[in-house]
């Protein structure tokens, strides 16, 4: 049993650097050296609840960090995340553990104060609590989550990064614009950061990151993508915006669920996306037998580097339909 547990581990591993080598064949050596390492810890300061100060804090436990290549982002060179979750503004939330390319979607939601926004796979709050601090709290956000443990964490870090202007749901975000017909069409900026096959999570050494993993992405899970973006495309006001991200490299979750929102719909586009990063490529607009809109290309991939992991943005404006 334990034989071929490893056999069909290793034989996972081949499959994953397969696949990477067919998606990017020039970088793919680097990505795999990239994802055979350990990231380093990354923060985001929480301007909801103070800043510098806490920087200090850390210089005194001895924690040296360096400033990261997103706003209010920093990347530790000395100190592990245990030390930095017990000083004071780690647990007074003025510190949010999460990786650089998490942090992107909602740098790219052009969020402003007073806008209404939706977090419909909002749980456990990183992306929420970092679009309340661009804005101050100036916009209110209703984050959305299924699941009851993670909606706790959600809650709790709400809470604790100091968010005020918001309302939390407990349900299914597929169904949300029926089972809130006042939510018809009603928000200026939505996030959907989808549940997804997460291989940018995957560790080449460290075999449990990708014991779940299958060549062949889950059709529940791709269902569930569809039903999530539709139910964003219903709730989004004419004129708002829409960011679609994952945090896989898989081109069905990615590129195809946009191609699919754009087949189903007449008025939604995407925008073009500018991050100032290097690490990235256009999304795909064909792969193997699979042809795409050609404003697929609006899309962005982010590359695993020595900093960031896989990750895929699309950015659509809901546009009004002439009659
Ligand atoms: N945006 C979060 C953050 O930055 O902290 C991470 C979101 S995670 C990628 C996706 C979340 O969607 C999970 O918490 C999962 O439980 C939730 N989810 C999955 N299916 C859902 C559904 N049908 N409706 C609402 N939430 C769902």
């Amino acid at each position: 049993m334990k034989n071929s547990q490893k056999i069909s581990l290793l034989e996972k591993r081949t499959l994953i650097e397969e696949k990477i080598r067919s998606l990017y064949p020039d970088t793919y050596r680097k990505i795999i050296h990239s994802i055979s390492q350990a990231k380093p810890t990354t923060f985001r300061i929480n301007t909801l609840n103070g800043g510098a100060e806490v920087l200090e804090e850390l210089t005194e436990h001895g924690i040296q960090v360096q400033k990261g290549p997103l706003p209010n982002s920093y990347v530790v060179k000395k100190g592990s995340q245990k030390e930095i979750e017990a000083t004071s503004g780690y647990q007074n939330g003025k510190i949010y553990l999460q990786e650089f390319s998490s942090m992107l979607p909602p740098l790219i939601l052009d969020v402003e104060k007073n806008h209404i926004v939706l977090d419909l796979a909002a749980a456990p709050g990183g992306k929420s609590t970092e679009i309340q601090a661009i804005t101050g709290d100036e916009s209110k956000i209703v984050c959305v989550e299924k699941n009851p443990i993670r909606f706790e964490r959600l809650k709790y870090n709400l809470e604790l990064q100091g968010v005020k202007n918001y309302e939390i749901l407990l349900e299914n975000g597929i169904g949300l614009y029926k089972n809130h017909p006042e939510y018809s069409e009603y928000f200026e900026r939505i996030l959907l950061d989808a549940p997804c096959s997460n291989e940018g999570g995957i560790h080449l050494s460290e075999p449990k990151s990708y014991a779940s993993w299958d060549l062949k992405p889950s059709k529940e899970l791709m269902r569930t993508q569809k039903g999530l973006i539709m139910s964003a495309y219903h709730t989004l006001r004419p004129g708002g915006i829409l960011v679609y991200s994952t945090c896989t490299f898989c081109i069905e979750e990615n590129e195809g669920i946009v191609d699919w929102l754009l087949k189903q719909t007449q008025n939604m586009e995407l925008l073009p996306i500018s991050l100032g990063i290097p690490n990235t490529i256009p999304g795909f607009t064909k792969f193997t037998e699979d042809i795409f809109h050609p404003s697929l290309v609006r899309t962005k991939r982010i590359i695993p580097d020595a900093l960031f992991t896989a990750f895929f943005l699309a950015k659509f404006r809901k546009v009004m339909i002439q009659i």
